[in-house]
């Protein structure tokens, strides 16, 4: 439903989560900057990734790598000789397309069956490379460039993801150096360093949260495909034919945490791969059903031995484990989870999203709530005086002091109070509370929920504790 996403969209920018990156300077293709509530918010998720993988299991350990790296990391890792992807450009239109991506738009407008053949036969071409087979598929099922219905291709060529700069100020090819497209080879190169100094103990992991670049051609939908982005990823060192299992132990266990969030399980599928990239033996995608369809979110591939055996090829140094309960010395296989953090944004921004009808009686009137969990609402508890005198203020601000070192607290009094609850509820706080002249006689305040606009009287020295139980639920 692109009605739906574009009003995510615009909600997002009005509401101070995304902004186009640079706009005063008309924006910069596929690149985005969070505001204030949008950067609060996407905190939250990673701290809550974060705290889901290294607090909560003991094997798993979190380290910061650099973007920079070693450029020999890029051989090693396969992104120099196969991080590209087929291109073909319209001569008229002088756009650049990714050849999956245009196929697969194409295959789309068919009938389901003439589609999914078109798939299947575009999928043997890029599996075998044939360039020249996929530009005569392109020009024998007649497609064109979206944008001015023209059909007058290029040859098919590969294009590299990865950003290019140069080290230092000598401009010799030696000091080329990539931003890095994943986060996972700071984690491998550091696989001894770790596993060393923590006395780390297969099977273990580390985690890694960091941000990404991608030359991404097709570069729409919003913080969907982004060319700057983050990643929270987790390499799981297991012995050599445990694969299997803890690739099953890790599928699982990830749903499991997206479940936890409160999304409804029918959003989610699980998309198994068939086509499999050149490091892994079993990869699959957790995908959630965006209102642009279902796409992926989170990926969990078993990555084999084969990085630390390239790294360890590449560097001259061995990496290897010696493991004490069967006596052997081996490289680790490793099972690898990883999630984009501005897609999971998207996720609990499209998932929390919802235009309620309040119409009654015919009134009509309607909302736009935030239905985030409380742990990740980027404003947990507003509190509003009910007037700006006889006291009313004070009493607010006491509340704010005693709270705002749990959690975010947001201190609001002007407006009439309907108002003030409907714009916490376009930014998705759980929790208002009213102080009012009631208050200064009985020591109760007015709690009201954002979910079903309930509200109740509630001792106001209870008011820390009530938010508290419902973030940490
Ligand atoms: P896609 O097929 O969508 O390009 P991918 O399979 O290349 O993604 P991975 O390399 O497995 O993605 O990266 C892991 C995760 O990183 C993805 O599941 C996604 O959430 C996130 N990700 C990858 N590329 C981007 C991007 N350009 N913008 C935002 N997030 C991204």
């Amino acid at each position: 439903d692109q009605n739906k996403f574009q009003a995510i969209i615009s909600h997002c920018k009005e509401y101070g989560f995304v902004f186009p990156s640079s706009e005063i300077y008309d924006g910069l293709s596929a690149v985005y900057d969070y505001g204030q509530y949008g950067a609060q918010l996407k905190k939250n998720i990673r701290d809550y990734w974060w705290k889901s993988m290294t607090q909560m299991h003991e094997n798993i350990v979190g380290i910061d790598a650099a973007i920079f790296m070693h450029p020999t990391t890029w051989k090693a890792s396969g992104h120099v000789d196969n991080f590209s992807d087929p291109m073909i450009d319209n001569k008229d239109s002088k756009k650049r397309y990714r050849v999956d991506h245009l196929i697969e738009a194409h295959a789309e407008t068919l009938p389901a069956a003439e589609g999914e053949a078109l798939l299947a036969q575009m999928d043997n071409l890029l599996k075998e490379n044939d360039f020249a087979g996929l530009k005569k598929l392109i020009e024998d099922k007649k497609i064109k460039c979206t944008v001015s219905g023209t059909s007058n291709w290029t040859d098919v060529r590969q294009f590299n993801l990865m950003f290019s700069t140069q080290l230092g100020s000598v401009t010799d090819e030696a000091s080329e150096i990539y931003l890095r497209p994943e986060t996972a080879q700071g984690i491998f190169v550091n696989f001894l360093n770790v596993q060393k100094t923590g006395r780390m103990k297969i099977p273990f992991g580390i985690a890694q949260t960091g941000k990404a670049f991608r030359n991404e051609i097709v570069a729409r939908q919003f913080i969907f495909r982004m060319r700057e982005f983050e990643q929270m990823e987790m390499q799981f060192f297991i012995r050599p034919g445990t694969q299997k299992e803890w690739y099953a132990y890790w599928k699982e266990e990830r749903l499991k945490w997206h479940l936890s969030l409160g999304v409804s399980p029918e959003k989610y599928r699980y998309h198994d791969h068939v086509k499999l990239a050149h490091y892994a033996d079993a990869a699959v995608d957790i995908e959630y059903e965006f209102p642009i369809g279902f796409k992926e979110v989170e990926g969990i591939h078993s990555r084999t031995d084969f990085d630390l055996k390239s790294h360890q090829e590449y560097s001259r140094k061995k990496i290897q484990y010696f493991d004490t309960e069967i006596n052997q010395n081996y490289v680790p296989y490793v099972i690898e989870t990883s999630i984009g953090l501005d897609r999971m944004f998207l996720l609990t921004i499209c998932n929390a999203y919802e235009e309620e009808d309040l119409s009654k009686d015919g009134k009509e009137d309607s909302r736009v709530v935030m239905r985030f969990p409380a742990k990740l609402a980027p404003i947990q508890l507003a509190v509003f005086p009910l007037t700006k005198k006889d006291g009313l203020p004070e009493i607010a601000r006491e509340l704010m002091d005693k709270c705002k070192s749990s959690f975010f607290c947001f201190y609001e009094e002007k407006d009439a109070i309907g108002k003030r609850y409907r714009r916490q509820d376009a930014i998705g706080t759980p929790f208002c509370v009213t102080i009012d002249h009631q208050t200064k006689e009985d020591n109760t305040v007015t709690i009201r929920y954002r979910d079903s606009m309930e509200q109740e009287r509630v001792p106001l020295d209870k008011v820390k504790e009530i938010v508290l139980n419902k973030i940490n639920e």
